[in-house]
């Protein structure tokens, strides 16, 4: 949702976003997809800027990284960022459009900006209005464990036949101790 800065300083805003179809917005092989997030929240003015707080709610499903099975999971998570609105300056030139936060030229600006903020993550908006959206977005991101699970215990697909061993006992045995079966069979071809 586009929120004004300005309506914002007359008092807080609600803000309410359901996105769909996220998943195709996200570069990663291993997304299978993302349900429909549920976001809602909070815009309101602060002392030296905008505190923009949010929760949101969402099924993601990710392909396990040992067996290939949907790998899904309910997230509720909340989030809150510090906005600052920084103006177009006399100077700026073209917008370097890497998305830095910290541009040099700032650095004064940007250094007074961190004391007020401590912890919070800060983030300076250009312009009249935010879109909750981007942040939404962000937050999905960040959520996406680096390799997902479908379970902790997931036995994973057999290297030597490729069942699938959390469903079937396919009966293939590792030589020798089975803890190190995957070892031996990496080493096999090079000792003989
Ligand atoms: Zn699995
Ligand atoms: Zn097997």
């Amino acid at each position: 949702m586009i929120l004004s800065f300005d309506d914002a300083l007359d008092g807080p805003l609600e803000w309410r976003d359901e996105i769909s179809g996220l998943a195709a917005e996200i570069e990663r092989s291993d997304l299978l997809e993302i349900g429909t997030v549920e976001a809602s929240g909070e815009l309101r003015a602060v002392d030296g800027g905008f505190l923009l707080d949010g929760s949101l709610e969402y099924d993601q499903s990710l392909a396990c990284a040992r067996c290939l099975e949907p790998a899904l999971e309910r997230i509720v998570e909340t989030f809150e960022v510090f906005l600052v609105r920084r103006a177009p300056r006399i100077g700026d030139g073209a917008q370097r459009g890497d998305g830095s936060d910290r541009n040099p030229d700032h650095e004064e600006y940007d250094d007074e900006l961190e004391l007020e903020a401590d912890d919070l993550s800060v983030v300076a908006v250009q312009g009249d209005e935010v879109d909750t959206r981007d942040f939404v977005v962000e937050q999905v991101v960040l959520n996406l464990p680096t390799r997902a699970l479908c379970r902790k215990d997931c036995a994973g697909l057999c290297p030597t036949c490729g069942a699938d061993r959390n469903r079937v006992a396919c009966g293939c045995e590792p030589a020798g101790d089975p803890r190190w079966g995957a070892l031996a069979a990496l080493r096999a071809p090079s000792e003989h």
